[in-house]
């Protein structure tokens, strides 16, 4: 089923023009993957910027530019092909980590972007997460199961983005534990004594 939670036009747009912090793009990049209508919009947005590149005044070359770029290309390291396997076959997950009964999180190693938190976090079937508010921004892709919260009904391949403002206590649907993959900027206030306590255990 294609998703139905989508990030909005800026969001996408920093994220083809490669402006996102890293953690960030990540996030959303779970979600390109496994979204046509996220690929095809943000193919376009690369597009424009391609043209924004190629609408820029011609540079007068001085005469040995060229002969200066080749010798640096030859002293170059060899170009390494792109890793094409999937986003999340890619991703690096420290261990594990249990912070509450059925509740687990894997922060992923980012040596990118080593200011942004990103995880994994699986909350087991039928468990109410923590309620907690966030001091910073928050994106998350759904990448198995399904939650509900204030915003709405997030499942396989849908995207959220909350903001500082936001006071939430996602309850997971159906009978699959849910995984999500998040980047937060700051850190989450949990409300409430275990709440205060997992977030401490999984140190997000
Ligand atoms: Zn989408």
């Amino acid at each position: 089923m294609s998703p139905r939670h989508h990030p909005a036009p800026d969001i996408l747009a920093a994220y083809a023009s490669g402006t996102l912090d890293p953690g960030f793009g990540l996030v959303v990049g779970a979600h390109v993957e496994g979204c046509p209508v996220c690929r095809k919009q943000s193919a376009a947005f690369e597009a424009v910027s391609g043209e924004a590149l190629a609408a820029l005044p011609e540079a007068a070359l001085a005469p040995d530019a060229l002969a200066d770029a080749m010798a640096r290309l030859d002293a170059a390291p060899p170009i390494h092909m792109p890793d094409r396997r999937p986003l999340l076959a890619r991703l690096v997950l420290k261990p594990r980590k249990w912070v509450a009964p059925g509740v687990w999180c894997a922060a992923v190693d980012t040596p990118h972007a080593p200011d942004n938190r990103v995880y994994l976090l699986s909350v087991r079937a039928g468990m109410p997460t923590a309620r907690h508010s966030h001091s910073g921004q928050e994106f998350c892709t759904v990448l198995k199961g399904a939650y509900r919260d204030e915003l709405g009904t997030f499942a396989a391949g849908d995207f959220a983005a909350t903001g500082g403002e936001l006071e939430h206590q996602p309850v997971t649907l159906g009978d699959e534990d849910c995984v999500c993959l998040f980047a937060t900027e700051g850190r989450l206030k949990a409300q409430g004594l275990i709440g205060r306590l997992a977030f401490a255990l999984a140190d997000v």
